[in-house]
């Protein structure tokens, strides 16, 4: 006989302190790390995200899984978008931005830590981007478009940083009374999900 049992997927909210907090350098992408990146790419899926940073999942490390839906690869328009879209999902160990344009662009933006809400966030539109894949492989290259803003969005995460604390002040008072309540709810309100298997 067999039994079926839950698996529990945890997104830590607004709040939680490992949100708040710079994660640490990945030295070697050794079997721990391959695991981390095999269960966040998992949990993104379960929450449906396009983006996952290790705090979110209460993991203080540099790593971040990406899935870009298909649909932006058409309309891609820079180097790192046509590398990158093609291979989503993908994970990336210790990522940086190296470098930013000047112009910029304002779009909505949601946190899977920061549940059902939804703000306009000013960012750079294109970013130079650098990482280890999964496999080691360095890649560099200059990104666009969604790929740009959700890596400049899970690259926050990183280093401590939500994008509700990047709102104008005349948007972070719009959706101020929703994150008091999700702060005061704490860690009762994390955002989990049982899936039977
Ligand atoms: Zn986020």
């Amino acid at each position: 006989m067999f039994f079926k049992h839950k698996q529990r997927y945890t997104v830590y909210t607004y709040g939680a302190e490992v949100l708040k907090k710079p994660a640490s350098f990945i030295d070697d992408i050794d079997d721990d790390v391959r695991q981390i990146a095999v269960d966040m790419l998992q949990t993104m899926k379960v929450f449906s995200g396009v983006g996952l940073a290790g705090p979110q999942v209460g993991i203080s490390k540099r790593i971040v899984a990406l899935d870009i839906p298909a649909e932006y690869a058409s309309k891609a328009t820079t180097p790192g978008e046509v590398m990158l879209l093609p291979r989503m999902p993908m994970v990336v160990i210790n990522p940086e931005i190296i470098g930013y344009s000047d112009e910029k662009s304002t779009a909505e933006e949601g946190c899977l830590s920061v549940p059902e809400l939804f703000a306009p966030v000013e960012r750079p539109m294109f970013v130079q981007f650098r990482a280890l894949t999964i496999d080691g492989e360095l890649i560099e290259c200059e990104c666009g478009g969604l790929l740009a803003r959700c890596l400049q969005h899970e690259l926050d995460h990183l280093d401590g940083t939500l994008y509700v604390d990047r709102l104008t002040p005349e948007e972070y008072s719009v959706i101020e009374p929703k994150l008091k309540r999700l702060l005061k709810n704490g860690r009762k309100n994390d955002f989990k999900k049982d899936i039977m298997k």
